[in-house]
């Protein structure tokens, strides 16, 4: 007969989620944790603050340790799993949601659309350049007036002999004053194209979106597309509608399920710490039950988020994972991400709303994470669809 073990549970992975990783998932992880604790960690607060990035920097050691591009095959990318993929964004995500932004565009965003739809050409000249972080990429799809439904789209491209001519105006593009490629999507008269702007194209420019209480360690802009002459192989040749954005914003989506975990943890093991040195009425706040109930709600948010992460890991590398099972995870994992470090605020006190520990931070940029990559409303209606099989959006 099985037994239960009376071995106290690791405060830090209660229910050994750990165990359930291949020693070379562990490797990543731990790779990718160790290089956010000693770069990231001890300098994202400033960054934040200041609102800038050392993204040259940053591109490079991301290519170094084989994080852009990660889950893609060939052209000098990694061609890990999913899960491992996943592994990384919550590594990454545990120390800024900017910086797990940053390799979820250039991989997820970026590359993907090249390798996937991508020409020969296309792909063996972008995506080994995008794979050591030499080329920064950034991905168009939001407008002003176009964001949960980007169908409505206003940005289009028209034919001018066998060239393309651009117009439109994109909006919260990450990375976009950055770039060094755009991936564009733009209506054309059968449908909805991607293309790859160079962003030294005469017509394009991208001015950096100020003011921002939200990824702040993240650069955000406008990408305005202002007769933008493009010859024909910088089309996308193998998607011709939504469905090409629409697979893209499934892949980061995808990552984020994980990352939020990670934000989400970073959170909670603040937290307890704080609660465990913390006196007040001559005790630890962490031995009031209050504080108790608040440790132990966070710990199991992130044990279980954690956990769906992994099962849709499990699900895409076996290609049985569908767009409303991410739905799934981006929708609660990113909600419950939010609840965690709002409740580790609180454990704070008013130490919690200082840069000096990383939760008011985390709050701040979860923020955006809720809204982008599909609000939490559009993802409720994606799965609403799915278990009734009535549309609310049309
Ligand atoms: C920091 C940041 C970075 C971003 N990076 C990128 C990027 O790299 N590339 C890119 O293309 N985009 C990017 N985005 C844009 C992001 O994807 C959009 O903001 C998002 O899709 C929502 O669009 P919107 O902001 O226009 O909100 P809206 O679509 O105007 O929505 C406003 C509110 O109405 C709700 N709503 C809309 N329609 C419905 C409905 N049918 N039923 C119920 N509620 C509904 C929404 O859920 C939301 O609560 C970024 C955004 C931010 C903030």
């Amino acid at each position: 007969m099985s037994e239960i073990s009376f071995d106290r549970p690791d405060p830090h992975d209660f229910l050994d989620i750990d165990s359930l990783l291949s020693a070379e998932e562990k490797l990543l992880r731990d790779t990718v944790r160790q290089y956010v604790d000693k770069e990231i960690n001890p300098k994202v607060g400033d960054w934040w603050e200041d609102g800038s990035l050392p993204d040259k920097q940053l591109a490079r050691d991301f290519g170094e340790i084989g994080l852009l591009g990660m889950h893609l095959e060939g052209y000098g990318c990694a061609g890990t799993s999913a899960t491992a993929y996943g592994l990384a964004c919550l590594e990454l995500e545990a120390g800024d949601s900017g910086i797990r932004s940053f390799v979820s565009v250039q991989g997820s965003l970026a590359m993907f659309p090249i390798w996937k739809f991508g020409s020969e050409e296309q792909k063996e000249t972008w995506l080994p350049r995008m794979a050591t972080g030499e080329v920064i990429g950034c991905f168009g799809l939001t407008e002003p007036d176009s964001g949960s439904d980007p169908s409505s789209m206003r940005t289009n491209a028209k034919r001018d002999g066998s060239d393309w001519i651009l117009n439109g105006t994109k909006m919260w593009i990450t990375n976009g004053s950055i770039a060094d490629i755009a991936v564009v999507w733009a209506r054309i008269d059968e449908g909805v194209r991607g293309f790859i702007v160079p962003t030294d194209t005469p017509g394009f420019s991208a001015p950096e979106i100020k003011k921002k209480a939200s990824l702040r360690a993240s650069v955000t802009s406008e990408l305005i597309l202002d007769n933008v002459r493009l010859p024909d192989d910088f089309v996308l040749p193998g998607v011709s509608s939504m469905r090409g954005p629409l697979s893209c914003l499934n892949e980061a989506r995808f990552g984020i399920a994980f990352g939020a975990m990670g934000a989400a943890r970073s959170c909670y093991e603040t937290a307890l710490a704080y609660a465990k040195e913390r006196e007040q009425f001559d005790k630890p706040i962490g031995s009031f039950q209050l504080t108790q109930r608040k440790l132990v709600e966070m710990m199991v948010a992130v044990q279980r988020g954690t956990l769906v992460a992994l099962h849709l890991g499990r699900r895409k590398d076996e290609g049985t994972l569908t767009p409303e099972q991410v739905s799934f995870g981006k929708f609660d994992n990113v909600r419950n991400a939010l609840d965690v470090a709002r409740t580790a605020r609180s454990v704070l006190g008013a130490n919690g709303i200082t840069l000096e520990y990383p939760v008011m931070r985390h709050m701040a940029n979860l923020e955006t994470v809720f809204t982008y990559e599909g609000t939490n409303e559009i993802h409720t209606l994606i799965m609403g669809e799915a278990i009734t099989g009535l549309s609310a959006f049309s």
